[in-house]
């Protein structure tokens, strides 16, 4: 195990809502990135990333892992960046500049940069950290989650699945004591909206579950949230209200803290290797292009998202002279012996994957995450695309096709079959 502190020192331009219109004004509490190395004994490790971040795209994480293999000889498919896409963390990478905060531009690069560094070092500290330990593995129910496609005027009769379950990862110590816990939920780290940089509900937890564990490390991985928002939640700006924002994120942590805290008193199955890893890009198509006139009307339209997406895709036509026509989406499977399948996808992955894979591969021992190795769009199913909406609505491209969802859980079953035992 190894952990460093990523709370940006600097004001900075922060990530998720596109309606923020200045920087970070001070620290709630602290942003860590955590890594957890496991070696099945063959002396290959795999390392698992987890952090307090809306999100990392390709161009940072190709980064960390292109360092992790030239120092430390980690493959690409057994290393999982993983974010919980808080939504009062900084920005990384590219962004697009408000006027006014060109500054910002240095601030973002300067924090990305670091952000690299000190990820590629807490890897290396967990590879030279490990000594044996066994694994076990069970699931608790958190009810925190709510289908937020219902929470727009005039969309409640919208199907609300979620997934409440929350996959227990125990690390313990020869003398069963608990070394480092790594749990996952599905949904957005969104109960905060305010200037202050804070982990939100996963934070929380992971500070609570370190408190009950003096010495353990918890570890929080993001499950197919795209769809899923903690509810209640209040982001207004009236003062009789504003307590609710605080006293929300601290009990949605405490919840699913006691989720894991339960789950780890109870009986938990041994987790065994060997650990096998696969690792592919796949290509899920963009529907067909609109031409810049048409971008350049959309400046214009009512709805702040579709003009905000108009202003990405053109920037991606000044950039690189045209829309791409698909985009490669990271999908990798790590599968643990004949016990724990773990599945960790691309981009804000609606809840439909989660439940469609573990009704495949089965619902005790199999756990999917998203938000890993790059967040580059959400990446809707067959039923949101064709409902349409929010989380329909694409990547830098525009909108993807209604074949994405079988592209994606194909090629999580050849990934499956390669890595069976
Ligand atoms: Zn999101």
């Amino acid at each position: 195990m190894a952990k460093v502190a990523i709370t940006p020192t600097e004001s900075i331009w922060m990530a998720g809502y596109g309606a923020r219109t200045k920087p970070s004004e001070g620290v709630q509490t602290d942003l860590y990135l955590k890594a957890l190395a496991l070696d099945d004994g063959t002396g290959r490790p795999s390392v698992l990333v987890t952090s307090d971040l809306v999100g990392l795209r390709r161009q940072v994480t190709d980064g960390i892992a292109e360092r992790c293999e030239k120092e430390y000889g980690l493959t690409r498919e057994r290393l999982v960046i993983n974010s919980s896409h808080t939504h009062s963390g900084p920005t990384t990478g590219e962004f697009a500049i408000r006027a006014g905060y060109e500054g910002q531009t240095e601030v973002v690069r300067r924090y990305t940069a670091a952000l690299i560094e000190k990820a590629v070092e807490t890897v290396g500290t967990a590879l030279r950290n490990m000594s044996p330990a066994r694994l076990e593995f069970s699931q608790g129910f958190a009810g925190i989650a709510v289908n937020r496609r219902r929470d727009h005027p005039g969309t409640r009769g919208l199907p609300a699945p979620v997934d409440h379950d929350v996959p227990v990862l125990a690390i313990r110590n020869p003398d069963g004591s608990l070394r480092a816990v790594v749990f996952g939920y599905a949904c957005h780290n969104t109960t905060l909206g305010a200037y202050k940089i804070n982990a939100d509900y996963a934070g929380y937890a992971q500070e609570a579950l370190e408190k009950i564990y003096p010495g353990a490390t918890a570890l929080f991985v993001l499950g197919c949230a795209g769809d899923a928002n903690p509810l209640p939640r209040y982001q207004g700006t009236d003062d009789a209200l504003k307590h609710y924002s605080l006293e929300l994120v601290t009990m949605y942590g405490k919840i699913l803290a006691a989720s894991v805290d339960l789950a780890l008193h109870a009986k938990m199955r041994p987790v065994t290797g060997p650990l096998k890893t696969a690792f592919e890009r796949v290509d899920i198509p963009f529907q067909k292009s609109p031409s810049k006139a048409e971008l350049q009307a959309r400046l214009k339209n009512r709805d702040s998202d579709i003009r905000t997406q108009a202003e990405r895709m053109l920037r991606v036509i000044e950039q690189q002279g045209k829309l791409p026509d698909h985009y490669p989406d990271p999908v990798q499977v790590w599968q643990f012996g004949r016990s724990l399948k773990f599945i960790a996808l691309g981009g804000e992955v609606v809840v439909d994957y989660s439940l469609r894979l573990k009704a495949r591969y089965g619902w005790e021992d199999t756990w999917v995450a998203a938000y890993c190795n790059d967040v580059f769009a959400y990446v809707p199913s067959a039923r949101v695309l064709q409902e349409g909406g929010y989380e329909a609505r694409g990547g830098d491209g525009g909108p993807f096709t209604a074949v994405t969802e079988e592209i994606i859980v194909e090629k999580v079953h050849e990934l499956v079959r390669r890595t069976s035992p």
